[in-house]
């Protein structure tokens, strides 16, 4: 019997097993191998565990790659395959938030039991503590050599082995070291959806506070990207999902010499607006020292912060003291709160990979290797990113599933041929 072997037991490699097996209808034989004693490890911790596992308004914008041409036409093939009607034909009643899409149940666990029903119903054979560690060809099959020495040979390979990120749930890399032995091209990695070091003196004293506000990128006075949402004061830096929206646009390509974030306090008003607020309370507590005056509009932790930051005693002053020029001041302060020495976290703090294997390699219509029929690469591993909010795991499950089907069905014409040649 034909076989295809998926390496990886991630979001794209179950998606592949599934997709194969369905197509293949017990026409081939389906292997899914993985290193770790479950497969499913880093699904299970996505979205909080509630598993973010889709996105309704997927596009290309939301995406982070060096070939966002090349990207476009996968997700546009993507969603024809819609991978939401494929998990609702499997059972899953989901919930949107926004666009954001979600098991019903709110529970990882479920949409992964969910899945594991299905490997058993199709009969897909998973192998656990099953490292890859080498692959080649041998005639017209493909060869896996495994940690323990095994080898396992097979008409079709998907590779599904994941990027760098979160290296604590068996994903280290290794996907782009098979890459390069089936001599693909890859585009230079970096941390991406991960939080950002910034100078430490400039957080200082404000661990553990969450303000609500705008955050953007700036390289020099220019806006790379701007986010509005809740940024999270840690001991190292900035977090929370608009600051780890930034941190993709930091790519080792992108040249930025001084990349500054700087958060916008009142997203809301602009600069007239608030103007206008500040002045009318620096009248109603004309008493109170200007950190005390934002009581109720801010942190009194945040206020001190940025007051602090203007110099000259600003927060010991008395609200009613301000001049109209200093009232500006205050607002510009408030609204252009900078931070400077910005620098990705690391590999256990990211949730994506950005770079990877350079999109021109694959055949945008199937997941294949251009020149290596029925060898595929599915996932994180290609060069395509997403933002938070559903769309990693919306390309790892389309792109598994397509190259899954497509290895099935190439299969099934190879055997045609052949008979035909008898
Ligand atoms: C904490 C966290 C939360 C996240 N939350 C979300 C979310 O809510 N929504 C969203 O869209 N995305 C989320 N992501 C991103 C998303 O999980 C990944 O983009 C997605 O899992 C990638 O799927 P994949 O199949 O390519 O790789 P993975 O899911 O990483 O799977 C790769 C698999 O290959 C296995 N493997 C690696 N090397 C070998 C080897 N040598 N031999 C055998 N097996 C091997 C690994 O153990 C792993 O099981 C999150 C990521 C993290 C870390």
């Amino acid at each position: 019997m034909k076989r295809i072997l998926i390496l990886g037991g991630g979001a794209s490699g179950i998606a592949a097993a599934i997709s194969a097996a369905q197509q293949a209808n017990g026409s081939a034989e389906v292997i899914l191998l993985e290193k770790n004693q479950r497969i499913a490890k880093k699904l299970l911790a996505t979205g909080n565990g509630r598993c973010n596992f889709g996105n309704s308004a997927a596009s290309i914008e939301k995406y982070f790659s060096r070939d966002s041409q090349n990207a476009k036409l996968m997700l546009d093939e993507i969603s024809e395959h819609s991978p939401e009607k494929w998990f609702a034909d499997l059972g899953l009643l989901s919930r949107a938030e926004d666009e954001r899409l979600y098991p019903y149940s709110n529970q990882a666990g479920d949409l992964l039991n969910l899945l594991l029903y299905w490997l058993e119903r199709l009969d897909v054979k998973i192998v656990t503590e099953k490292s890859v560690c080498d692959i080649g060809v041998k005639g017209d099959e493909y060869w896996v050599r495994c940690a323990d020495g095994e080898r396992i040979y097979a008409n079709a390979v998907i590779c599904a082995l994941g990027g760098s990120a979160g290296p604590q749930f068996g994903t280290d890399g290794f996907g782009y070291e098979l890459a390069k032995l089936c001599g693909c091209k890859t585009e230079p990695l970096y941390p991406c959806l991960v939080p950002l070091k910034c100078d430490k003196r400039q957080i200082q004293g404000l661990s553990g506070i969450r303000v609500k506000c705008g955050v953007s990128l700036l390289n020099g006075e220019k806006i790379i990207h701007s986010e509005k949402g809740e940024v999270q004061f840690t001991d190292y830096g900035l977090s929370g999902i608009a600051v780890m929206q930034l941190s993709g646009f930091l790519s080792p390509k992108s040249g930025f010499s001084a990349a500054e974030a700087s958060i916008d306090l009142f997203p809301d008003m602009d600069y007239g607006q608030l103007e206008t607020l500040l002045q009318s309370r620096c009248g109603l507590f004309e008493q109170l020292p200007l950190s005390s005056m934002t009581d109720g509009l801010l942190n009194r932790r945040i206020a001190l912060a940025v007051l602090k930051r203007m110099g000259g005693e600003m927060e010991k002053r008395k609200a009613g003291t301000l001049n109209e020029n200093e009232i500006k001041m205050l607002a510009k302060a408030f609204k252009d709160w900078r931070f400077d020495g910005l620098e990705p976290m690391g590999w256990q703090q990211a949730q994506t990979t950005g770079g990877g294997i350079s999109l021109w390699q694959i055949d945008g219509k199937s997941f294949q290797l251009k020149g290596c029929e029925r060898l595929y690469f599915v996932g994180e591993t290609l060069d395509c990113a997403g933002f938070c909010g559903g769309f990693n795991l919306h390309w790892a499950f389309g792109s598994g599933i397509i190259a899954g089907a497509h290895a099935a069905k190439s299969l099934a014409k190879s055997s045609k041929k052949r008979e035909k040649r008898k």
